[in-house]
């Protein structure tokens, strides 16, 4: 028996309890060896201690610099600041790594294995943002400002071509807008190609393409890729595209990462639309859950963990209504434990 690792767990809003049930199921059919300290953010959060990210739960992460999370519903327009986006600025975790694969064989994209390296803290989405009122109109105009600093792009480009070369992948692809946002988002463009030349030369190939003719081309012949790096609003909605590709957001997986701490989640949210009805599918979060073992040095654990999701949906076919099947949450969980359990 390994030394356990104490690791946080945010259950979270909506889908979420259903789907870190399933996710902890598989765990223990693994012996993953987790020690979990479960917290509160989110509307969870509001509900029980009136914060979406109690302090509890940030000293936690404090403590054990490792998460696995539910998602956490924000209200759109008013109301709270996203808890996912302070956690990311709380503990710096600046890089977003979102891995697409084609799980299910045979869908409209089939054999894809891309991956997604997303800017987790400058940009758009730093909330500088403010109404001005012009006359009786509050909100006349709408303002947004977006920073995008040479040390934070320097940062995310070097994990993305350090983690290109340490996974064995063929080709970067740099996605701006350095076109229209010359400064913002040439600042990332400019900086890309000069880490390149300094010190990626020759180890593997980088191309830069405008963000709007990669949405294009993703669609069109989306096996031309292998690695996508970029800013944070373009890297949100391009691996919602990308995620698309290989089923929809119930397959796919999220890793936050920096320095301090490494938070591991699905990329969907809570979606209310379907919270209760046991219908979720924990994929995401599952693969996710594949993320966080090689995080902590269990390969041999994320892969047993894969192949059971594997052979669950395409050996035995049992799949959420999502993918097409008929199975609700739990049925899929107990499919897949028993894969886990009977697999080598
Ligand atoms: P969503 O991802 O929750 O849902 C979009 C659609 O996909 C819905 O129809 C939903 O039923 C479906 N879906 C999502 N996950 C699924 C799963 N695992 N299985 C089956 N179907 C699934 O997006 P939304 O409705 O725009 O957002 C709902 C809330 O989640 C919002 O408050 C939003 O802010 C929050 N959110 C949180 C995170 C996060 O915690 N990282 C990410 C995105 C959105």
């Amino acid at each position: 028996m390994s030394t356990p690792i104490p690791a946080t767990l945010i259950p979270g809003d909506g889908i979420g309890p259903e789907i870190v049930d399933a996710t902890l199921a598989a765990f223990d059919a693994l012996g993953a060896p987790f020690a979990w300290d479960r917290q509160i953010a989110g509307l969870g959060g509001v509900q029980a201690a009136g914060d979406p990210l109690p302090q509890a739960t940030l000293d936690s992460i404090r403590r054990t610099r490792l998460a696995l999370k539910g998602p956490l519903e924000t209200p759109s327009g008013g109301g709270y600041r996203s808890s996912n986006v302070r956690l990311r600025e709380e503990f710096q975790l600046y890089a977003n790594l979102r891995p697409a694969r084609t799980v299910i064989p045979g869908g409209r994209f089939d054999k894809i294995d891309l991956v997604v390296v997303r800017e987790n803290l400058e940009g758009l989405y730093i909330g500088h943002e403010h109404y001005v009122k012009i006359d009786e109109d509050p909100h006349a105009v709408a303002m947004a400002t977006g920073i995008n600093t040479r040390a934070g792009s320097r940062r995310i480009l070097e994990y993305a071509f350090e983690t290109a070369v340490a996974t064995g992948r063929k080709k970067v692809t740099i996605v701006h807008k350095a076109n229209i946002m010359k400064a913002l988002t040439g600042i990332f463009l400019e900086t890309g190609l000069d880490i390149y030349e300094r010190k990626y030369k020759g180890r593997f190939e980088l191309e830069t393409i405008i963000v709007d003719a990669c949405a294009m081309k993703l669609v069109l012949n989306p096996w031309q890729f292998d690695m996508l790096v970029t800013t944070n609003l373009f890297g949100d909605i391009l691996s919602d595209l990308v995620a698309g590709l290989v089923g929809g957001l119930g397959m796919a997986p999220g890793a936050n990462i920096g320095a301090d701490a490494a938070i591991f989640e699905a990329v969907h949210g809570s979606a209310p639309d379907i919270a209760g009805k046991g219908v979720a599918n924990p994929t995401a979060l599952l693969l996710a859950g594949a993320l966080m073992l090689e995080h902590v040095q269990r390969p041999e654990l994320a892969r047993r963990l894969r192949q059971a999701i594997d052979d669950t949906l395409n050996v035995d076919n049992v799949r959420t209504g999502d993918l097409g099947g008929k199975a609700g949450t739990a049925a899929f969980t107990q499919a897949l434990v028993a894969r886990i359990q009977g697999g080598a």
